[in-house]
């Protein structure tokens, strides 16, 4: 047997991290053993549909690597393609017509009006809102000559009055249900289009699918799909329902808001290994201490009976961490080039008039001081500003309790004997600079904070960035000089 998992995301709006999530379990599941990965579109709620919301997903998937074996489209001329539901409507077709030839589901007539009075009634009363049973005893016959009379209808699943519904999840393990608890469900609108539960128990069996992984809210949908598959004689995929994700304050993660979207984090520039073993480790334990993994290396640890049953935490903070991880471990040229194509993209200003005015050598060398203390690429235009402009200078910042610099005069000793060192030689090496100015410092009696804090300060005019020796290396010894002798001349 052929090992098939699929992704069915509906295409209405951006790719959501939880889509991401599932499609990474798809595609580790599939490919630890050379199986087969596949997307199919879930479009019958055509009301909700974002034209550019498929392609969109194909090139977020495409971005981080989670290609799938099979695409919806380029397919279209095999009989089981395309997989996109509204282009599949005929396939269908003969399934329902079974489930009513066999008396399994039924024809209603029932009006939207009377069904929402009926809900409201029931609403009213405390009782569960449940579709009353009114056209399940339609002779078929009978139904058949409504039709004919262009009345409108939908088809619904005949649910038994008392059944006990088993199955056996592969993350929860046995889960079980009464059929008294279900409603009639809706199979085919009036639109003609098939309702979710119908199609997605057809498109997994056409697709050979043999594994799902989707999200626990789905499972109250697995009865409804169990006895679709029983009537059909149809066996279903296995299943993982998996669990939710909830933001630090243990909320359900919000299906619409920006803050969910794959497009963001790529743009904020994540780096994808980064967001992948976020995402990974969001419910998945792999027993080591090793925290972040490359691809080939999750594939080969995934294991699906590692997963957590608990909600996920999505804490950004771990996912700055991780980012920070793989920007140090890349590679500097590497990272100059993502930096640079980052910043094209996406701060298009700050690189045309800025970045690229200055020579690769400058940028690599921020870059370099920046690799270790950066989290993400959105940070890099505030945390670098400086390097690259002249700014108002403050003379306010130049003072500091903590450093023990209490008067402007102070500051301005300080700053003349981190010029006189300045001035001493033509070049340093990082070393040769530390050197001299820890021991100038100590001959004159002062602790460090007073000379490299000032010194810091009328070298970036910020309160916080990268260190004097390091600003120092960059800004490099005539740009470093002149920066202080002006601040000295407006003291
Ligand atoms: N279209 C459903 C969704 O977007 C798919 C559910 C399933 O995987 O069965 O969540």
């Amino acid at each position: 047997m052929t090992v098939k998992t699929r992704l069915a995301p509906s295409p209405t709006w951006f790719v959501h991290i939880w889509s991401l999530r599932l499609a990474l379990y798809d595609y580790l599941f599939a490919k630890k053993n050379n199986w087969i990965y596949a997307l199919r579109v879930e479009d019958t709620d055509q009301t909700r549909l974002v034209d550019e919301a498929f392609w969109n997903m194909v090139k977020v998937f495409e971005e981080v690597w989670i290609v799938p074996d099979e695409w919806p489209a380029p397919y279209a001329d095999l009989w089981n393609w395309p997989y996109i539901q509204s282009e599949r409507l005929d396939l269908y077709r003969p399934f329902i017509d079974k489930l009513i030839e066999e008396w399994n589901a039924y024809y209603c007539f029932c009006s939207s009006e009377r069904l929402e009075a009926l809900r409201n009634q029931q609403t009213e009363l405390k009782l569960p809102t449940k579709y009353d049973w009114l056209c399940r005893d339609i002779p078929l016959a009978e139904a058949k000559i409504r039709i004919e009379a262009w009345e409108r209808y939908t088809v619904r699943l005949k649910v038994p009055k008392w059944e006990k519904i088993v199955f056996e999840d592969l993350v929860r393990g046995r889960v079980e249900f009464s059929s008294s608890d279900i409603d009639d469900q809706v199979l085919l609108k009036s639109d003609w289009f098939p309702t979710y539960h119908w199609a997605v128990v057809v498109d997994d069996f056409l697709m050979k699918v043999t594994h799902v992984f989707r999200w626990v809210e789905w499972l109250s949908s697995m009865p409804k799909q169990i006895l679709v598959a029983k009537y059909l004689w149809i066996e279903l995929p296995k299943y993982a329902h998996l669990p939710l994700i909830v933001d630090i304050n243990r909320k359900k993660l919000s299906k619409r808001s920006w803050d969910v979207a794959v497009e963001e984090y790529l743009k904020k520039w994540y780096l994808k290994e980064a967001l992948l073993n976020f995402i990974l480790f969001l419910w998945w334990n792999p027993k080591t201490t090793e925290e972040i993994f490359s691809v080939p290396e999750m594939i080969e640890k995934f294991d699906i009976k590692d997963v957590h049953k608990a909600d996920a935490v999505f804490d950004i903070e771990k996912l700055n961490w991780m980012n920070s991880k793989y920007i140090i471990k890349t590679d500097i040229n590497e990272l100059f080039e993502k930096l640079d194509k980052y910043l094209a993209e996406y701060e298009n200003d700050f690189h045309k008039d800025v970045f690229s005015k200055f020579d690769k050598q400058y940028n690599m060398k921020i870059l370099k001081e920046l690799q270790t203390k950066i989290k993400k690429f959105d940070e890099y235009k505030d945390l670098t500003w400086f390097l690259y402009n002249d700014a108002n200078i403050r003379l306010d910042l130049l003072l500091s309790e903590k450093m023990w610099i209490d008067s402007l005069d102070f500051a301005k000793k300080s700053l003349k004997l981190s010029l006189d060192i300045l001035n001493s030689r033509d070049a340093f090496t990082q070393d040769e600079l530390k050197e001299i100015f820890i021991e100038k410092i100590k001959e004159n009696w002062l602790k460090n904070g007073q000379v490299l804090w000032p010194t810091r300060v009328a070298l970036s005019w910020e309160e916080f960035s990268i260190g004097a020796f390091e600003l120092i290396g960059v800004l490099g010894i005539e740009k470093s000089r002149q920066r202080i002798g002006k601040i000295l001349e407006q003291i």
